[in-house]
């Protein structure tokens, strides 16, 4: 499995960049995850838009669907150039119902709801969900292909059941939207500390923070959450690409 961060900003994004979206490949299917503002600009410079297999969204706060629209138009009109394509599948929950009836759009995609209480299978990655504590419906993802394992936690604050849920994952991409001085309880967000914390005890390979804060100094939250995971811990960047 390929996992590469196409952007990575929380709330929005930073200048030139893009708020969450993450692209997994495996065996040639190309699955996107969140589909922010400014992932299809970034993405193109990896792969073109009729060349994605699927999409899975988190949930529906714009800094992880803002590009959903654009994408359906860059479908639409590659497909009126000639390039032959399928109805892209856009995974999403169906607890906003407005919100997930945009993802159908023509024949160019559809909308499948996924049922968070069962395995989906999208080509050969098998994909598990938690529900998250965050303002909105929102769904932490497993998803395992060829033997690995990456745990994405959307957004959320800190809960128990995560620990469970990331145990022994090759890469735990987890948001960390705060610094450990903070407290990310009521916004929906974990702190640096709490990331560390949740790799530790999930006794995870390497820890990604993602979902990163437009304030403060973002190496001090590797600092932080070290003092609690003794493991590999990498700042989310623009492509930064590992394969498992
Ligand atoms: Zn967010
Ligand atoms: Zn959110």
């Amino acid at each position: 499995m390929k996992l590469t961060v196409i952007g990575f900003w929380g709330g929005y994004p930073k200048v030139n960049a893009a708020s969450s979206g993450y692209l997994l490949e495996q065996d040639g299917v190309r699955l996107l995850i969140d589909c922010g503002s400014g992932v299809l600009a970034k993405l193109q410079n990896i792969l073109h838009p009729e060349e994605l297999d699927a999409v899975l969204i988190s949930h529906y706060h714009p800094d992880h669907i803002a590009d959903i629209g654009v994408l359906q138009h860059a479908r639409l009109i590659q497909g009126f150039l000639g390039k032959e394509m399928s109805t892209l599948p856009l995974y999403g929950h169906q607890f906003n119902q407005s919100e997930f009836s945009k993802l159908t759009y023509k024949e160019i995609t559809k909308g499948i709801a996924y049922d968070p209480n069962r395995v989906l299978n999208i080509g050969p990655f098998q994909v598990s969900f938690l529900k998250t504590d965050h303002p909105v419906p929102c769904y932490a993802m497993r998803i395992e292909a060829g033997g690995k394992a990456v745990v994405y936690t959307a957004d959320s604050s800190f809960k128990e059941p995560f620990i469970d849920f990331s145990k022994e994952a090759d890469i735990l991409l987890c948001e960390c939207n705060f610094y450990g001085h903070q407290n990310g309880k009521v916004a929906g967000h974990m702190t640096s500390i709490e990331a560390g914390k949740l790799a530790k005890e999930a006794m995870v390979k390497q820890l990604i923070l993602t979902h990163l804060p437009h304030f403060g100094k973002l190496s001090d939250l590797v600092n932080e959450a070290s003092r609690e995971y003794p493991g590999i811990i990498k700042l989310a960047e623009e492509f930064l690409s590992i394969s498992l």
